[in-house]
């Protein structure tokens, strides 16, 4: 490693690790995984699970990290649906909101005070789509009028598709939003990774400065594009969607590139 890119390393005081190809493939701890946590823990530095995943609650991240052996409280977990309730009720207090959602990411929003209708009468003030594992096309009808009506667009994630192992791959919300986009000629303002909110969010909460950060990730246009916009440290890892042929060809350049996270626990023992 470049003198230089291993003395950035060493400054890292917290690391922002994405979940599935990162740190687990399906249900299985990437091996050396549960030693790198370990080692950071051991050496006092910082580190955060981010997922895009906006289906699913921090706690089910958490119940699932445990029953993989990570040792995790809910302090360590970022979805983009937490972020999204943050930014929204940093914005308006209180707003109301149409949610193109699961049951999980309205608790989550209705968590930051913010109003979860269902009957859409007399408007709202956002519309929110995310990750939604229980769409129906009457929800897609209530969202497109609104939008159409002019409510403002937000979307927790960009992701196309979502990973359910041995190569398969399920629509995710950037796919519900692709529907939404051509049916109300609107688009969205994403939330999630490679945004920055994901990044502005954690610096309110931590107050550790982009310096000290790194993120590692499989995906190159969401964990590594982060690491370029939020100019943080980004470390590709080639354990999950992503392969060398991937990476030379992408317009997000990692600053550094591993086979799996375990090649980094030789730096923090
Ligand atoms: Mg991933």
């Amino acid at each position: 490693m470049k003198p230089d890119l291993l003395e950035r390393l060493r400054c890292v005081k917290l690391f922002l690790l994405d979940l599935d190809g990162t740190v687990y493939l399906g249900s299985k701890p990437i091996p050396g995984a549960l030693d790198f946590i370990g080692n950071l823990k051991r050496c006092g530095i910082g580190y955060l699970f981010l997922t895009n995943n906006s289906s699913k609650s921090a706690a089910e991240y958490v119940a699932k990290l445990t029953a993989m052996g990570f040792s995790v409280g809910p302090d360590r977990v970022v979805t983009s649906g937490q972020v999204t309730g943050w930014y929204l009720a940093g914005k308006k207090p209180g707003a109301k909101l149409y949610v193109v959602g699961t049951a999980s990411l309205k608790a989550e929003l209705a968590a930051h005070d913010l109003r979860v209708v269902n009957d859409a009468a007399g408007g709202v003030d956002f519309v929110v789509a995310g990750f939604d594992r229980e769409l129906t096309y009457d929800k897609l009808l209530v969202a497109v009028e609104l939008l159409a009506g002019g409510a403002p667009f937000i979307a927790t994630n960009p992701d196309l598709v979502c990973p359910v192992g041995e190569n398969r791959y399920i629509p995710d919300c950037g796919s519900i939003c692709v529907l939404l986009e051509n049916a109300a000629r609107r688009t969205p303002m994403f939330i999630g990774k490679p945004h920055t909110k994901m990044v502005d969010y954690i610096r309110a909460l931590h107050h550790v400065s982009p310096r000290s950060m790194a993120v590692i990730g499989d995906r190159l246009y969401t964990d590594i594009a982060l690491g370029c916009n939020a100019s943080i440290m980004s470390i590709c890892v080639l354990s999950g969607e992503s392969d060398k042929s991937a990476v030379a060809k992408s317009p997000y350049k990692p600053d550094l590139v591993i086979e799996t996270v375990a090649e980094l626990n030789r730096f923090f023992k």
